[in-house]
């Protein structure tokens, strides 16, 4: 299998950051508490934040224009005084049907998980990465109280951002936070799933609509049907039995069913994924859900020999939901498929849209591409784990009533 991978790595100067920020927090590789805190939600920076956003993009732009062409700017501004109350005008009928300037804001949502095999204080920061360096989202961390925890003091603004990404696993939330991320989602708000963030709110009925599917936290044959890819169709078995399941972490290719739609058009029609989970058995209501990658779960590897899915859009009201169950950990995350998705789907989640080209080093059909900056996030990579060896399920993570 080795001999099929190639590593895929960015520019040199990216990695060495990486590594000199690893170097700058020395002994934290055996404690994930000492990752860097994320940032907390910061509304009153927002506003702020955007307006710096604004200026840096216009002062690179003013860099790029040669003198001649200051010339011809200084020529246009003239013709733009004696024209300005006409153009004025034209702006203002233009400016209520364009979209909002800046960046897109997203709201990344952590703070829980159904065990330490979900390692959110460093998966965040990976997410967190990921979307940045596409150039079009400004990152806002959310760190929630967890399933249990005082909500007294807890009431964020959802209607800031244009979407949420979950990386938070809870059983429940009070109903008021219910209504709020319910109105937000249903108003229009985007919202993308990532991996164990669809085994979260079992019994919250609305969040299960959103998502579509979701797994373990006692999940059984009431959420809904086990739903999956048979001949090419959407096919569903209400069969008894309990949602949630995956064998060991090995490389699995993930085959596009629905190529044209904005996520994964001009993604080629097979690659392989990065040493991952495959959730397979993932049950719920699958209303308005559109299956548009799947992967085969293999029975030789605890799977169920059917075509599970791997990347899904939910519609929920106004809204928009991209949901993938891959991304285990970062080692999962460092896959450059897993990373054109969430950038890609983030922003179709947010806008209906997708203006990002495919990477040149995106997987093919036989070879995981993967990205050492971001594996070398996880201490573990730099002690000597690495993303391309098969990963056992550990005895913890097996146990039973548990999520993972
Ligand atoms: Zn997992």
């Amino acid at each position: 299998m080795l001999e099929l991978m190639r590593v895929s790595q960015r520019n040199q100067s990216v990695q060495n950051a990486a590594y000199a920020g690893v170097r700058r927090r020395p002994g934290e590789e055996a404690n994930a508490s000492a990752v860097p805190p994320p940032v907390r939600e910061a509304p009153a920076n927002t506003a702020a934040a955007t307006q710096l956003w604004r200026a840096q993009r216009a002062r690179m732009l003013v860099r790029a224009l040669h003198k001649p062409m200051m010339k011809t700017l200084r020529i246009a501004v003239c013709l733009v005084t004696l024209l300005l109350p006409t153009m004025r005008m034209h702006a203002q009928t233009v400016r209520a049907h364009a979209a909002p300037a800046g960046p897109i804001r997203v709201l990344l949502l952590d703070g829980d998980s159904g065990g330490p095999w979900h390692n959110w204080k460093l998966t965040t920061p990976v997410l967190r990465e990921e979307l940045e360096e596409a150039g079009l989202f400004q990152v806002t961390v959310l760190t929630a109280p967890p399933g249990n925890g005082d909500f007294s003091g807890f009431n964020p603004q959802f209607s800031r951002y244009q979407v949420i990404v979950s990386n938070y696993d809870a059983p429940d939330w009070p109903e008021p936070l219910r209504a709020q991320f319910e109105q937000f989602v249903g108003n229009g708000g985007g919202l993308v799933v990532v991996h164990a963030a669809d085994n979260a709110f079992p019994n919250w009925p609305a969040y299960n609509l959103m998502t579509g599917i979701g797994g373990w936290r006692g999940r059984n044959e009431l959420a809904g049907p086990h739903w999956y890819i048979k001949d090419g169709k959407l096919a569903s078995d209400s069969a008894p039995g309990s949602a949630g399941n995956h064998g060991n972490r090995l490389p699995f290719q993930v085959v596009a069913r629905e190529p044209q739609h904005p996520i994964l058009r001009g993604l080629p029609p097979v690659w392989m994924h990065a040493p991952d989970e495959l959730y397979d058995s993932l049950r719920g209501p699958g209303r308005n859900m559109t299956v548009l990658a799947t992967a085969y779960s293999d029975p030789k590897n605890k799977g169920t020999g059917h075509d599970e899915p791997m990347v899904m859009v939910v519609h929920y009201g106004k809204g928009r939901v991209f949901h993938t169950p891959m991304g285990h950990d970062p080692a999962a995350m460092s896959c450059v498929g897993f990373i054109t998705l969430l950038q890609r789907g983030t922003e179709w989640a947010a806008t209906g849209r997708v203006t990002q080209k495919v990477p040149a080093n995106f997987p093919t059909a036989n070879s995981v591409s993967y990205r050492v900056d971001i594996a070398s996030m996880d201490p573990a990579f730099l002690k000597g784990a690495s993303p391309i060896v098969e990963h056992p399920v550990p005895a913890a993570h097996s146990a039973p009533g548990h999520a993972f």
